[in-house]
């Protein structure tokens, strides 16, 4: 079993990838929670949509989303005075009706999150990094924001002076989680945000170090190309949470206790020693993913460089 863990819309495109050149049944994806919000009443997991949505062959080009959704509720809240600058498609807003619906029933969001993957031909796995609620928040100048207020509808525009991850603490490992890290044959770390992606699910008490105890199998890729992320605020997340630089290099220190190899750009060959110094053995490629070619591509270069 190959295990991969992801946040949205850039780990979706490994998780992608590793479907296509190991297939779904034996792949795993622990999936970030922290991004999870209510609107209106809705349960809505944006990673784990993306996700589901990807490995269904639903997803919209524009890579959250179902493909030719419309935003006639959304329309209609909106005459009402409602806020409705999360973007929640007709379609989609049936996927968290029915997660809402069954967690009120009483089922976990990992049982949840497998029925949906049933209904939509998923046969891949994916785990909510938690059952328990665990919600990040963002200080800014301006104030404290939900993860979504502040990347959605502010644009993240505001630096960012603090970083919670609110329950975190006290949230436990999805059922299967810990078993899946002890099992899986090689493990994957996606190129998403190390903060507020990967960094929330490294967060979940016991994750960390079960991932440090399978550090020889574990490989991650850089989001980072060129002291920069390749698309989104990434770079405002790392400054906010304390780290000193946005570089390859870095994402190779936050990762260096639980993934032995690191796959940096090539353009960014300059920094393969600093990683080496860290005792992670650099892979030098090209970790663009513009379709789905060079997503199978660098999979296979993910899982090939683990022994
Ligand atoms: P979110 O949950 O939707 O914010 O998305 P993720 O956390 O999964 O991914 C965000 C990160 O993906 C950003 O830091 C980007 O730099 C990175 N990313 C997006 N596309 C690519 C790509 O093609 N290659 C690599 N290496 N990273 C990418």
């Amino acid at each position: 079993m190959i295990l991969v863990l992801s946040g949205g819309t850039g780990g979706s495109k490994m998780v992608d990838g590793l479907a296509r050149v190991h297939g779904q049944a034996g792949l795993v994806a622990i999936v970030n929670t922290g991004d999870d919000g209510d609107f209106y009443g809705l349960r809505v997991c944006p990673d784990l949509d993306i996700c589901t949505y990807v490995l269904a062959g639903v997803v919209a080009d524009r890579g959250w989303g179902y493909a030719d959704d419309t935003f006639r509720l959304l329309e209609g809240l909106a005459t009402y005075g409602r806020e409705s600058w999360f973007g929640l498609g007709d379609r989609d807003l049936a996927t968290h009706l029915h997660r809402t619906l069954r967690l009120a029933e009483g089922a976990g969001l990992t049982e949840v999150t497998a029925e949906i993957c049933a209904r939509l031909g998923v046969e891949a796995t994916l785990l909510p990094m938690s059952d328990d609620p665990v919600r990040t928040r963002i200080t800014t100048p301006g104030g404290e924001r939900t993860f979504q207020e502040y990347l959605v509808r502010d644009g993240a525009r505001d630096d960012i002076t603090g970083i919670v991850m609110e329950g975190v603490a006290d949230a436990a490992p999805a059922p299967g989680l810990l078993a899946a890290i002890a099992e899986a044959e090689r493990i994957v770390i996606a190129p998403s945000s190390p903060v507020v992606s990967i960094g929330t699910i490294l967060a979940v008490p016991g994750v960390r170090d079960a991932l440090a105890a399978r550090r020889a199998d574990c490989v991650a890729v850089t989001p980072i190309i060129g002291g920069a992320p390749v698309e989104g605020p990434a770079a405002r997340f790392l400054a906010g949470a304390g780290y000193p630089e946005c570089s390859a290099t870095q994402m190779a220190r936050i990762y260096a206790d639980v993934a032995a190899v690191f796959l940096l750009d090539s353009s960014d060959a300059a920094e393969a020693p600093a990683v080496a110094a860290l005792d992670v053995r650099p892979v030098l490629t090209d970790v663009l993913m513009p379709d789905h070619a060079a997503r199978a591509r660098l999979a296979a270069e993910a899982l090939g460089a683990l022994p």
